[in-house]
């Protein structure tokens, strides 16, 4: 008889992981040791479950670098012992989660699934079981032994995606998150119908190589019309500023003037990387394709092609944690690491 696989369940807190305390009505973090007598239904599942939680479960809007580090440290001491992880993790931030894991975690060849809900986990219309559930039967996919999914995932409200291509786009829906550029990569029904031709596939030979280098020195810049000279002057002269996510419009454009762009090329010639990413929730940055952005191209702008925000700063903290040198950086960041751009 074949093994069941193994699932390390990882809470990092978030509104999943609470209950309502009956006495007083607040809701308060969920005891993990508990998690199975809370939610008998996983013991029907068709795998093992242990569980891992923060030490402080947080509300995923104080998320940080280190507590990446923290979530990936432990994937890494535990990689041979699981067959997949879930993460639990509050949804606020958890694009930006899913992006940064999958830079430090590469030639993954195990389902790391991020999920979280809009209601607590003990409220009688909650979307946290279904989520659940269906994250840790989503991480125990196997084919032949193997694991189906070797990437990193977020599973919400019925669909699984490339975390590395989420964005989070209602504070209110269960439907709470898209992947405006890329189709998501499994849905469950009825039954569970995983798009395998989008699946990320790592040779059988290479090692999980695991990445603890993010720098924070970054920032991210949303033009608007109106947007004025000295305050993106001193933006773009903050002395410890090594990279710049500059979200124009449309396909990557803005404005003509010269200060603006003198501004921006003296900043690069500096050393600064700027990356053009679209403020449109959907499409490709292509600077060039009109005036307003040729000229950005001349200059050294990287093109975010169609990356989301989330993915492009958390990429910028990754290259630079890794000092990829100024020669590369371009080049290096307009490929694809792991399916979060074309
Ligand atoms: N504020 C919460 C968090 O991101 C919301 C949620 O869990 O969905 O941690």
């Amino acid at each position: 008889m074949s093994k069941k696989p193994a699932i390390l369940l990882i809470y990092t807190g978030g509104t999943i992981g609470m209950i309502k305390d009956f006495s007083t009505g607040a809701l308060k973090a969920f005891n993990f040791d508990q998690l199975l007598e809370r939610i008998p239904e996983l013991n029907l599942l068709d795998c093992t479950i242990a569980t891992y939680s923060f030490e402080t479960p947080i509300d995923s809007s104080d998320m940080s670098p280190e507590h990446w580090v923290s979530m990936v440290t432990i994937i890494e001491k535990h990689y041979q012992q699981y067959d997949g992880f879930v993460i639990l993790h509050g949804s606020d931030t958890m694009s930006y989660s899913a992006s940064a894991l999958s830079f430090m975690l590469q030639n993954l060849q195990k389902p790391v699934v991020l999920t979280g809900s809009q209601l607590p986990i003990g409220d009688l219309r909650t979307d946290a079981k279904e989520n659940l559930i269906t994250a840790i039967q989503v991480a125990s996919i196997q084919k032949n032994g193997k694991p189906v999914i070797q990437e990193v995932c977020l599973y919400f409200e019925y669909k699984l995606y490339r975390g590395n291509r989420t964005t989070k786009v209602s504070a209110e829906l269960f439907n709470a998150f898209t992947s405006p550029n890329v189709p998501h990569l499994a849905e469950s029904g009825v039954h569970f119908k995983i798009n395998e031709a989008l699946l990320l596939k790592t040779e059988a030979t290479k090692e999980l190589a695991v990445f603890k280098t993010m720098d924070t020195r970054v920032m991210i810049l949303k033009l608007f019309p109106g947007i004025n000279q000295s305050m993106f002057e001193s933006i773009l002269s903050i002395a410890s500023l090594k990279g710049l996510i500059l979200e124009t419009y449309g396909s990557g454009n803005a404005p003509t003037e010269t200060w603006f762009l003198s501004c921006l090329n003296k900043a690069i010639q500096q050393g600064l990387k700027v990356v053009n990413v679209t403020q449109c929730s959907g499409g490709s940055v292509n600077m060039g394709q009109y005036e307003t952005s040729t000229e950005m191209k001349e200059i050294g702008v990287i093109s975010g092609k169609d990356i989301t925000t989330e993915a492009a700063i958390t990429k910028l903290m990754f290259l630079l944690g890794q000092q990829v040198d100024d020669r590369n950086f371009k080049a290096v960041f307009e490929q694809a690491i792991c399916g979060e751009m074309e």
